[in-house]
């Protein structure tokens, strides 16, 4: 009779290891892109082989635009982020119940992340705020109200958040961007000459 509670148990163990989910810490989210950076696209998908490494927090290297909008694209940022915009899994954090009106300063300090919970673009370097990186400025823009999102719902910090309006403005003047025209009524009986 033990013996068959015992199996039981041991069934149940077995079971139990496999069922619950494994939950990837956020300081690992990062993939080793270095390696995509490289190749060609089709060489990234015959190694599908993804090492998952800690995040440096070195951010002295600076990355290329083209780079980025590589990596937007690539099988590395589909795993890391899904469909999903890149602040969607980020959470702030802070103090007490309730977050400050206002985000950090900034996470990069003499080119090091000084924080434990970098922002959606500090944390991934790979995130570059360009105007050429349109699929990434999208990502920050309500496609309903065409509004630019605040950093309280992004959780960008303000360096961060002032290069994207920076950006943003720059796509949108460049073309890269379309946007409503809000629409103005004239009164053209002002210009006739009576
Ligand atoms: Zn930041």
């Amino acid at each position: 009779m033990s013996l068959i509670l015992n199996g039981f148990q041991l069934a149940g163990l077995i079971l139990r290891t496999n069922l619950t989910p494994k939950v990837i810490p956020v300081k690992f989210l990062h993939t080793s892109f270095t390696k995509f950076g490289v190749q060609d696209t089709e060489e990234e998908e015959k190694t599908n082989t993804i090492e998952r490494v800690p995040i440096s927090k070195d951010r002295s290297k600076v990355i290329p635009v083209e780079t980025s909008i590589r990596y937007m694209a690539s099988n590395a940022y589909k795993l890391t982020y899904g469909k999903d915009p890149v602040w969607k899994i980020y959470r702030r954090n802070h103090k007490g119940p309730n977050p400050p009106p206002k985000t950090r300063r900034t996470c990069i300090r003499a080119e090091v992340i000084s924080t434990g919970s970098p922002c959606p673009i500090c944390r991934d370097e790979y995130l570059v705020l360009d105007y050429r990186n349109v699929d990434l400025l999208k990502q920050f823009i309500s496609e309903h109200s065409g509004e630019i999102l605040s950093y309280k719902k992004t959780g960008l910090c303000q360096r961060a958040h002032n290069n994207l309006l920076i950006a943003i403005l720059k796509a949108k003047e460049y073309g890269l961007l379309t946007f409503d025209v809000p629409l103005r009524y004239y009164d053209y009986s002002e210009w006739k000459t009576s």
